[in-house]
């Protein structure tokens, strides 16, 4: 039957390892919102507007063709049939994606389309920043995972083989920068079961979130 898992964190926090794990062992679909952003800030950066001009970033938001898979095994992105799997995660795009996802008319349109996709999936994780609060409010588990700065930035800097102290600062950045914007900032919803990954495995978040699924 229907089932949407909502997780949310910030960055670092093991959300989208924890998400595609559990999306594979329950055989449901998986959605990587933060790809959705990334995608739609690689081709602003691509058209050359001014991050600053709300406007501006709207209409080529609106413009452009984004595709996402939803296979917890590997999934692609393409923007205008350009596949951006690699570009989406390289510094241009981290450092400008919290700007683009302020933006109202960014926010509109990509809410839309993952409610879309959450409702012809049946089964699905939904990985992001507003998934239990605005995206899939009536999710069947809403899960808000967090960790230590420390954690989280030992994670993120292993995943990019960048320098800790770098990484952590440039968490810290997106974390303040999506956590205080006007619409749909990062926020805990009050129904989401929190849980701290800073001491824990994939393999215990997963299995916490699968016994929460069954109770
Ligand atoms: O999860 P990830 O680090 O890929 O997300 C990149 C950025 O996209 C976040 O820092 C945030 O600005 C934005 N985002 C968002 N809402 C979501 C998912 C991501 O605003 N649901």
């Amino acid at each position: 039957g229907r089932c949407v898992v909502a997780v949310d964190g910030p960055s670092g926090s093991g959300k989208s390892t924890v998400s595609r794990r559990l999306a594979v062992d329950l055989g449901a679909r998986y959605l990587d919102t933060g790809a959705m952003y990334r995608a739609i800030t690689w081709a602003v950066l691509r058209s050359g507007v001014d991050l600053a001009d709300a406007a501006a970033v709207g209409k080529v938001a609106g413009e452009v063709e984004l595709r996402i898979g939803t296979d917890p095994r590997g999934y692609g992105v393409t923007v205008d049939g350009v596949g951006v799997d690699a570009d989406i995660r390289g510094p241009e795009v981290t450092g400008a994606v919290s700007a683009v996802a302020a933006v109202p008319a960014v926010r509109t349109l990509l809410v839309a389309r993952q409610r879309d996709m959450i409702a012809h999936a049946g089964r699905i994780v939904v990985e992001g920043r507003d998934i239990g609060s605005v995206v899939a409010p009536d999710a069947d588990l809403k899960v808000y995972l967090t960790a230590s700065e420390a954690a989280r930035a030992r994670r993120r800097s292993a995943e990019d083989a960048a320098d800790v102290a770098a990484t952590a600062a440039d968490l810290a950045r997106r974390d303040r920068l999506d956590s205080t914007r006007t619409v749909d900032p990062l926020r805990q919803s009050t129904d989401a079961v929190e849980l701290d990954t800073t001491e824990l495995g994939i393999d215990e978040v997963v299995a916490r979130l699968r016994e929460l699924l069954t109770e």
